[in-house]
């Protein structure tokens, strides 16, 4: 059986953090990924030459109030800039027709060139050849005499003397048999939600942001949907375009009458005149297994994490690690970097104790 000091389970951001240190800091990892890519719920539409256009998962970021997302911009030297709000919003579902408003409120919204994907891109580009291991989804965590025994979905199995878990914790809960982990482990993943698994989020692409040349901002705030918020998506690199978040539930997100109704939705918001989009792509992460389970379609979001949650288990050999267990920003961007940081840090000073 392969034999390996320290197994990462996921490479969302949060697996590649902790990776990434443990790499740095001369530690031997191997990272699993259950995916053909990297990113978890950060993902991008790419072009045919891989550039990316547009964020298909998260977008945003606060630096000014989030420590570890401006640690790590600044220490892999990736810029941000504004979110786009200039000009009027259009609001419909609150008078007979939709009304054209200044509607503020994204102050301090910022958006990372190249997208959540560059961060991705960057956290992975110094791990060592031969470290991260790509369609390789795990099965099963089995205690064993001097390590953790993996067993991914081929059957393939290795030893490894600790091992971060950093997946959807319900995913986990559900997907990877873990025989020795106490049953208020096992409750407490099952009762975490996975911050938006169950959203679909809209992109659209277009020739020219014809929306500033109607002095609106692209944003709508509706009631009636698909859409129930729009925003301007246009990228640093000029690519117009704008994104919105499905209203509609995870059942009734039939791809040919959403596409329709998203349609009509941009036809009543910006007029009959405005152009049909060049592009229209949506990421129903609902459909994600690797993400979303049934329980997460409530679209709930996860509270401050348990203790449970933060502690290692089986003989200490097992570390959780995922954006929903940073007590700081569980869910989020932030919330991932810091929680993949905590455990490269454990990681470390266990290593160092031995
Ligand atoms: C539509 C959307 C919009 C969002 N908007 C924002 C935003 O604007 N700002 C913000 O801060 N956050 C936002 N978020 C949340 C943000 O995306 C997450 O906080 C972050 O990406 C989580 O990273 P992670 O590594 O912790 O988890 P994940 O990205 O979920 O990574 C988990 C990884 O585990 C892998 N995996 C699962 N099961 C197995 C297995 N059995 N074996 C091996 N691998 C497995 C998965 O494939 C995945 O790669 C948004 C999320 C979504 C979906």
């Amino acid at each position: 059986m392969q034999r390996i000091d320290i197994a990462v389970i996921g490479a969302g951001l949060c697996g590649l953090t902790c990776a990434h240190l443990l790499a740095a800091a001369g530690a031997e990892v191997a990272l699993f990924e259950a995916a053909p890519r990297i990113g978890g719920r950060i993902h991008a539409l790419r072009d045919a030459a891989g550039t990316a256009l547009a964020d298909l998962g998260p977008t945003w970021v606060w630096p000014p109030h989030q420590p570890a997302v401006a640690r790590w911009l600044d220490r892999l030297d990736l810029p941000t800039f504004p979110q786009a709000n200039d000009g009027d919003a259009v609001i419909e579902g609150y008078h007979p027709a939709p009304i054209r408003a200044p509607l503020p409120g994204q102050d301090g919204m910022a958006r990372i060139k190249g997208g959540p994907a560059a961060l991705v891109q960057a956290m992975a580009a110094p791990l060592p050849e031969g470290a991260l291991h790509l369609n390789r989804r795990i099965t099963r965590i089995e205690l064993a005499p001097d390590g953790l025994i993996l067993t991914d979905a081929a059957g393939t199995a290795c030893l490894a003397t600790r091992v971060v878990l950093s997946t959807p914790l319900r995913i986990a809960a559900h997907g990877i048999a873990i025989p020795d982990a106490p049953t208020a482990l096992m409750q407490a993943m099952r009762a975490t939600p996975t911050w938006m698994a169950g959203q679909a989020k809209v992109v659209m692409l277009y020739d020219r942001p014809f929306w500033r040349e109607m002095g609106l901002s692209g944003r709508i705030a509706s009631r009636l949907g698909p859409m129930t918020e729009v925003h301007d998506h246009s990228s640093a690199m000029g690519q117009p375009a704008l994104f919105g978040f499905i209203g509609w539930p995870p059942e009734a997100r039939s791809p040919a009458p959403l596409d329709t109704a998203i349609r009509a939705q941009l036809t009543r918001c910006f007029g009959p005149d405005a152009p049909a989009p060049r592009s229209l792509t949506v990421q129903d992460w609902s459909r994600d297994p690797l993400i979303c389970t049934p329980a997460d379609h409530d679209g709930a979001h996860p509270g401050l994490p348990p203790a449970i949650l933060r502690q290692p288990h089986l003989d200490g050999r097992l570390h959780i690690a995922i954006a929903e267990v940073s007590p700081h920003s569980p869910g989020l961007i932030d919330g991932a970097l810091d929680a993949g940081q905590t455990a490269a840090a454990a990681l470390l000073s266990a290593t160092r104790a031995k």
